[in-house]
Protein backbone atom coordinates (compact mmCIF):
# COMPACT_ATOMS: atom_id res chain seq x y z
CA UNK A 1 0.00 0.00 0.00
CA UNK A 2 1.23 3.42 -1.10
CA UNK A 3 0.85 6.40 0.95
CA UNK A 4 0.47 10.02 0.11
CA UNK A 5 -1.12 12.94 1.85
CA UNK A 6 -1.10 16.62 1.71
CA UNK A 7 -2.24 19.33 4.15
CA UNK A 8 -5.53 21.72 2.85
CA UNK A 9 -6.89 24.75 4.02
CA UNK A 10 -10.61 24.86 3.93
CA UNK A 11 -12.64 28.68 3.68
CA UNK A 12 -16.13 28.59 6.18
CA UNK A 13 -18.81 30.17 4.94
CA UNK A 14 -18.90 32.39 7.87
CA UNK A 15 -16.78 32.67 11.11
CA UNK A 16 -17.39 30.12 14.03
CA UNK A 17 -17.13 30.85 17.43
CA UNK A 18 -16.71 29.04 20.29
CA UNK A 19 -15.97 29.70 24.11
CA UNK A 20 -12.04 28.97 23.35
CA UNK A 21 -11.82 30.64 19.76
CA UNK A 22 -12.96 32.05 16.74
CA UNK A 23 -12.24 30.68 13.21
CA UNK A 24 -12.21 31.41 9.45
CA UNK A 25 -10.93 28.59 8.11
CA UNK A 26 -9.36 25.23 9.06
CA UNK A 27 -6.65 23.22 7.92
CA UNK A 28 -7.09 19.64 7.25
CA UNK A 29 -4.85 16.55 6.18
CA UNK A 30 -6.21 14.67 3.20
CA UNK A 31 -4.43 10.68 2.76
CA UNK A 32 -4.92 8.68 -0.05
CA UNK A 33 -3.45 5.12 -0.36
CA UNK A 34 -3.38 3.07 -3.18
CA UNK A 35 -3.46 -0.62 -3.87
CA UNK A 36 -4.06 -2.66 -6.62
CA UNK A 37 -4.77 0.66 -8.91
CA UNK A 38 -7.20 1.69 -6.38
CA UNK A 39 -7.05 4.99 -4.24
CA UNK A 40 -8.63 5.35 -0.97
CA UNK A 41 -8.92 8.84 0.88
CA UNK A 42 -9.45 10.09 4.14
CA UNK A 43 -9.11 13.25 5.78
CA UNK A 44 -7.68 14.14 9.04
CA UNK A 45 -9.11 17.36 10.89
CA UNK A 46 -6.85 17.66 13.90
CA UNK A 47 -7.70 19.11 16.93
CA UNK A 48 -6.06 21.56 18.68
CA UNK A 49 -7.39 21.27 21.98
CA UNK A 50 -5.33 17.75 22.09
CA UNK A 51 -2.27 18.97 20.57
CA UNK A 52 -2.64 18.09 17.44
CA UNK A 53 -2.21 20.21 13.86
CA UNK A 54 -2.40 20.02 10.46
CA UNK A 55 1.35 20.22 11.15
CA UNK A 56 2.22 17.26 13.62
CA UNK A 57 -0.58 14.96 11.27
CA UNK A 58 1.60 15.78 8.36
CA UNK A 59 4.86 14.63 10.32
CA UNK A 60 2.91 11.43 11.78
CA UNK A 61 1.95 10.56 7.96
CA UNK A 62 5.68 11.28 6.44
CA UNK A 63 6.38 7.96 8.96
CA UNK A 64 3.52 5.84 8.26
CA UNK A 65 3.78 3.82 5.20
CA UNK A 66 5.05 0.97 6.87
CA UNK A 67 2.91 0.74 9.88
CA UNK A 68 0.22 0.44 7.01
CA UNK A 69 1.79 -2.10 5.50
CA UNK A 70 0.78 -4.62 2.72
CA UNK A 71 -3.16 -5.77 3.31
CA UNK A 72 -5.16 -2.78 3.83
CA UNK A 73 -7.85 -5.63 4.99
CA UNK A 74 -5.75 -6.29 8.16
CA UNK A 75 -7.79 -3.51 9.77
CA UNK A 76 -6.82 -5.03 13.68
CA UNK A 77 -3.36 -5.81 12.69
CA UNK A 78 -2.96 -1.85 11.36
CA UNK A 79 -4.58 -0.42 14.34
CA UNK A 80 -2.23 -2.28 16.62
CA UNK A 81 -0.05 -1.30 15.34
CA UNK A 82 -1.07 2.66 15.29
CA UNK A 83 -1.91 2.21 18.65
CA UNK A 84 2.43 1.61 19.86
CA UNK A 85 2.26 4.90 18.37
CA UNK A 86 1.02 7.75 20.86
CA UNK A 87 -1.25 10.84 19.50
CA UNK A 88 -2.25 12.32 16.28
CA UNK A 89 -5.57 10.82 16.52
CA UNK A 90 -7.01 12.83 13.61
CA UNK A 91 -4.09 11.36 11.55
CA UNK A 92 -4.88 7.60 12.33
CA UNK A 93 -8.65 8.54 11.89
CA UNK A 94 -7.61 9.85 8.06
CA UNK A 95 -5.70 6.50 7.79
CA UNK A 96 -8.77 4.11 9.13
CA UNK A 97 -10.66 6.30 6.61
CA UNK A 98 -8.65 5.53 3.68
CA UNK A 99 -8.48 2.02 4.70
CA UNK A 100 -12.23 1.78 4.85
CA UNK A 101 -12.78 3.89 1.45
CA UNK A 102 -10.46 1.32 -0.14
CA UNK A 103 -11.60 -1.71 1.14
CA UNK A 104 -15.15 -0.97 0.25
CA UNK A 105 -13.50 -0.07 -3.27
CA UNK A 106 -11.86 -3.35 -3.53
CA UNK A 107 -15.03 -5.39 -2.67
CA UNK A 108 -17.23 -2.75 -4.53
CA UNK A 109 -19.52 -1.88 -1.02
CA UNK A 110 -20.65 1.20 0.48
CA UNK A 111 -18.70 0.93 3.70
CA UNK A 112 -21.74 0.56 6.10
CA UNK A 113 -22.80 -2.14 3.98
CA UNK A 114 -19.01 -3.48 4.62
CA UNK A 115 -19.93 -3.07 7.87
CA UNK A 116 -23.46 -3.97 7.85
CA UNK A 117 -25.57 -1.17 9.11
CA UNK A 118 -28.04 0.67 7.92
CA UNK A 119 -27.86 3.83 5.75
CA UNK A 120 -29.56 6.31 7.72
CA UNK A 121 -29.11 8.03 11.08
CA UNK A 122 -30.78 10.30 13.24
CA UNK A 123 -31.06 14.15 11.21
CA UNK A 124 -28.04 16.06 11.76
CA UNK A 125 -28.16 19.34 14.33
CA UNK A 126 -27.23 22.61 12.91
CA UNK A 127 -24.41 24.07 15.26
CA UNK A 128 -25.43 27.79 16.10
CA UNK A 129 -21.76 29.50 17.23
CA UNK A 130 -22.00 31.65 20.36
CA UNK A 131 -22.61 35.06 19.81
CA UNK A 132 -24.76 37.56 22.04
CA UNK A 133 -28.25 36.18 22.52
CA UNK A 134 -30.32 38.56 20.10
CA UNK A 135 -27.58 37.45 17.09
CA UNK A 136 -27.84 33.50 18.38
CA UNK A 137 -31.71 33.63 17.84
CA UNK A 138 -31.24 35.72 14.39
CA UNK A 139 -28.78 33.28 13.17
CA UNK A 140 -31.13 30.32 14.54
CA UNK A 141 -33.97 32.00 12.43
CA UNK A 142 -32.78 31.95 9.06
CA UNK A 143 -32.26 28.32 9.46
CA UNK A 144 -35.54 27.80 9.05
CA UNK A 145 -36.80 24.13 8.06
CA UNK A 146 -33.45 23.33 6.41
CA UNK A 147 -32.42 21.30 10.10
CA UNK A 148 -34.29 19.59 12.13
CA UNK A 149 -32.30 19.96 15.57
CA UNK A 150 -30.08 23.18 16.27
CA UNK A 151 -26.86 22.31 18.66
CA UNK A 152 -26.20 25.88 20.35
CA UNK A 153 -22.39 26.74 21.47
CA UNK A 154 -22.70 28.53 24.76
CA UNK A 155 -20.21 29.10 27.60
CA UNK A 156 -19.64 32.74 27.43
CA UNK A 157 -18.24 33.42 30.92
CA UNK A 158 -20.82 36.47 30.87
CA UNK A 159 -23.96 34.92 32.73
CA UNK A 160 -25.82 35.47 29.59
CA UNK A 161 -25.75 31.49 28.59
CA UNK A 162 -29.21 30.48 30.06
CA UNK A 163 -30.52 34.44 27.77
CA UNK A 164 -28.58 32.58 24.58
CA UNK A 165 -31.40 29.27 24.59
CA UNK A 166 -34.24 31.69 26.09
CA UNK A 167 -33.46 33.89 22.81
CA UNK A 168 -33.49 30.87 20.52
CA UNK A 169 -36.57 29.14 21.84
CA UNK A 170 -38.44 32.32 21.51
CA UNK A 171 -38.10 32.15 17.62
CA UNK A 172 -37.53 27.97 16.83
CA UNK A 173 -39.82 25.14 17.61
CA UNK A 174 -36.81 22.61 16.52
CA UNK A 175 -35.31 20.87 19.38
CA UNK A 176 -32.38 22.35 20.92
CA UNK A 177 -29.07 20.76 22.70
CA UNK A 178 -26.62 22.75 23.78
CA UNK A 179 -22.23 22.47 24.26
CA UNK A 180 -20.54 24.33 26.51
CA UNK A 181 -16.89 23.24 25.51
CA UNK A 182 -16.22 23.23 29.55
CA UNK A 183 -16.85 26.56 30.79
CA UNK A 184 -19.27 25.98 33.63
CA UNK A 185 -18.15 25.34 37.29
CA UNK A 186 -20.09 22.83 39.03
CA UNK A 187 -22.72 25.10 41.25
CA UNK A 188 -23.27 27.14 37.87
CA UNK A 189 -23.66 23.97 35.63
CA UNK A 190 -26.47 22.45 38.56
CA UNK A 191 -28.47 25.79 38.41
CA UNK A 192 -27.81 26.63 34.32
CA UNK A 193 -28.97 23.08 33.50
CA UNK A 194 -31.83 23.20 35.54
CA UNK A 195 -33.12 26.90 33.61
CA UNK A 196 -32.40 24.81 30.37
CA UNK A 197 -34.83 22.34 31.71
CA UNK A 198 -37.15 24.83 31.42
CA UNK A 199 -36.49 25.97 27.82
CA UNK A 200 -36.93 22.31 26.45
CA UNK A 201 -33.50 21.65 25.64
CA UNK A 202 -32.41 17.81 24.87
CA UNK A 203 -29.15 17.39 26.58
CA UNK A 204 -26.14 19.25 27.62
CA UNK A 205 -22.60 18.38 26.26
CA UNK A 206 -19.35 19.04 28.22
CA UNK A 207 -20.80 21.68 30.67
CA UNK A 208 -17.48 21.21 32.74
CA UNK A 209 -13.65 20.88 32.03
CA UNK A 210 -12.60 17.19 31.07
CA UNK A 211 -11.79 15.60 34.00
CA UNK A 212 -13.52 17.84 36.60
CA UNK A 213 -13.97 15.81 40.19
CA UNK A 214 -17.85 17.18 39.92
CA UNK A 215 -18.25 15.42 37.35
CA UNK A 216 -19.97 12.08 38.84
CA UNK A 217 -22.00 15.21 40.94
CA UNK A 218 -23.52 16.66 38.30
CA UNK A 219 -24.43 13.30 36.69
CA UNK A 220 -26.79 12.44 40.04
CA UNK A 221 -27.97 16.08 39.99
CA UNK A 222 -28.35 17.39 36.60
CA UNK A 223 -31.83 17.95 35.18
CA UNK A 224 -31.13 17.11 31.80
CA UNK A 225 -28.95 14.46 30.41
CA UNK A 226 -25.19 15.09 30.24
CA UNK A 227 -23.31 14.25 27.35
CA UNK A 228 -19.51 14.03 27.53
CA UNK A 229 -17.04 15.03 24.42
CA UNK A 230 -13.67 16.85 25.51
CA UNK A 231 -13.60 13.75 28.37
CA UNK A 232 -14.19 11.10 26.22
CA UNK A 233 -11.80 9.94 23.35
CA UNK A 234 -11.30 6.52 22.63
CA UNK A 235 -12.85 2.82 24.24
CA UNK A 236 -10.44 3.35 26.98
CA UNK A 237 -12.34 6.66 28.10
CA UNK A 238 -15.67 5.24 28.17
CA UNK A 239 -16.32 3.24 31.28
CA UNK A 240 -14.92 6.03 33.05
CA UNK A 241 -16.94 8.69 31.31
CA UNK A 242 -20.41 6.34 32.18
CA UNK A 243 -19.33 7.51 35.96
CA UNK A 244 -19.83 11.42 34.93
CA UNK A 245 -22.02 11.20 31.74
CA UNK A 246 -24.89 10.14 30.90
CA UNK A 247 -23.77 9.84 27.03
CA UNK A 248 -20.49 10.18 25.56
CA UNK A 249 -19.75 12.14 21.89
CA UNK A 250 -17.82 9.90 19.43
CA UNK A 251 -15.50 11.63 16.92
CA UNK A 252 -13.51 9.97 14.40
CA UNK A 253 -10.70 12.95 14.69
CA UNK A 254 -10.80 12.21 18.92
CA UNK A 255 -11.15 8.09 18.74
CA UNK A 256 -8.62 7.46 15.49
CA UNK A 257 -11.60 6.41 12.91
CA UNK A 258 -14.40 4.39 12.35
CA UNK A 259 -13.29 0.96 13.47
CA UNK A 260 -12.79 2.13 16.90
CA UNK A 261 -16.06 4.61 16.69
CA UNK A 262 -18.09 1.17 16.41
CA UNK A 263 -16.42 -0.51 19.52
CA UNK A 264 -17.49 2.67 21.40
CA UNK A 265 -20.79 2.64 20.62
CA UNK A 266 -20.91 -1.06 21.49
CA UNK A 267 -19.64 -0.40 24.81
CA UNK A 268 -21.47 2.53 25.74
CA UNK A 269 -24.71 0.56 24.97
CA UNK A 270 -23.39 -2.07 27.07
CA UNK A 271 -22.95 0.58 29.82
CA UNK A 272 -26.08 2.01 29.19
CA UNK A 273 -25.09 5.38 27.91
CA UNK A 274 -26.23 6.94 24.87
CA UNK A 275 -24.17 8.25 21.95
CA UNK A 276 -23.96 11.10 19.70
CA UNK A 277 -21.81 11.07 17.04
CA UNK A 278 -19.94 14.42 16.12
CA UNK A 279 -17.25 16.52 13.97
CA UNK A 280 -14.84 18.82 13.65
CA UNK A 281 -14.60 21.52 10.79
CA UNK A 282 -14.56 19.43 8.19
CA UNK A 283 -15.00 18.64 4.33
CA UNK A 284 -17.17 15.96 2.88
CA UNK A 285 -14.51 13.33 2.83
CA UNK A 286 -14.37 13.62 6.80
CA UNK A 287 -18.08 13.60 7.24
CA UNK A 288 -18.72 10.75 4.91
CA UNK A 289 -16.67 8.39 6.94
CA UNK A 290 -18.59 9.50 9.97
CA UNK A 291 -22.01 9.08 8.43
CA UNK A 292 -21.15 5.15 7.84
CA UNK A 293 -21.36 4.81 11.40
CA UNK A 294 -24.51 7.13 12.37
CA UNK A 295 -26.90 4.45 12.28
CA UNK A 296 -25.35 3.30 15.53
CA UNK A 297 -25.84 6.84 17.77
CA UNK A 298 -28.82 8.24 19.33
CA UNK A 299 -27.71 11.97 18.16
CA UNK A 300 -25.81 13.22 15.44
CA UNK A 301 -24.02 16.51 15.07
CA UNK A 302 -22.39 16.09 11.37
CA UNK A 303 -22.68 19.52 10.00
CA UNK A 304 -18.53 20.59 9.26
CA UNK A 305 -19.05 20.25 5.66
CA UNK A 306 -22.39 22.27 5.54
CA UNK A 307 -20.52 24.99 7.36
CA UNK A 308 -17.88 25.29 4.62
CA UNK A 309 -17.62 28.51 1.43
CA UNK A 310 -17.67 24.88 -0.33
CA UNK A 311 -17.35 21.15 -0.06
CA UNK A 312 -14.54 19.99 -2.53
CA UNK A 313 -16.11 16.10 -1.73
CA UNK A 314 -19.51 15.82 -2.77
CA UNK A 315 -20.55 12.84 -2.37
CA UNK A 316 -22.89 12.41 1.29
CA UNK A 317 -26.32 13.56 0.53
CA UNK A 318 -27.93 15.83 3.06
CA UNK A 319 -31.74 14.50 2.96
CA UNK A 320 -34.51 16.10 4.71
CA UNK A 321 -32.05 16.67 7.52
CA UNK A 322 -30.17 13.70 7.39
CA UNK A 323 -26.56 13.32 6.20
CA UNK A 324 -26.89 10.15 4.14
CA UNK A 325 -23.78 8.50 2.89
CA UNK A 326 -23.90 7.46 -0.40
CA UNK A 327 -24.75 3.89 -2.51
CA UNK A 328 -21.20 4.37 -3.84
CA UNK A 329 -18.59 1.90 -2.66
CA UNK A 330 -16.35 2.74 -0.48
CA UNK A 331 -16.85 6.27 1.30
CA UNK A 332 -18.77 7.20 -1.95
CA UNK A 333 -16.74 11.14 -2.07
CA UNK A 334 -14.98 12.22 -5.08
CA UNK A 335 -12.69 15.29 -5.23
CA UNK A 336 -13.83 17.66 -7.77
CA UNK A 337 -11.32 20.23 -7.21
CA UNK A 338 -7.67 20.97 -5.96
CA UNK A 339 -7.50 23.50 -3.68
CA UNK A 340 -6.30 26.97 -4.94
CA UNK A 341 -3.51 27.53 -2.39
CA UNK A 342 -2.60 26.37 1.57
CA UNK A 343 -1.52 22.82 0.10
CA UNK A 344 1.48 21.30 0.88
CA UNK A 345 2.65 18.07 -0.36
CA UNK A 346 4.13 14.64 1.40
CA UNK A 347 5.08 10.74 0.47
MG1 LIG B 1 -18.45 19.37 21.77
Amino acid sequence: VELAHRVVTLALAEAFTISRETSTETEVVWVELRHDGVSGYGEAAPVDRYGETAASAAAFLDEAGEVVGDDPFALEAIHARLAERPGEQAAKAALDAALHDLCGKLVGLPVWRLLGLRRAGPPTSWTVWLGDPEDMARRAERVGSRFRRLKLKLGGRDGLDVERVRAVRSVTPLPLMVDVNEYWELDEAIENVAALAELGVEYVEQPLPAGDPGGARLKREAALPIYVDEDCHTLADVRECAERAHGINVKLAKSGGIREAVKMATSARSLGVGVMLGCMLESGLGIAAGAQVASLCDHVDLDGNLLLAEDPWPGVDFADGVQLPSEEPGLGVALVESPVDGSSEGR
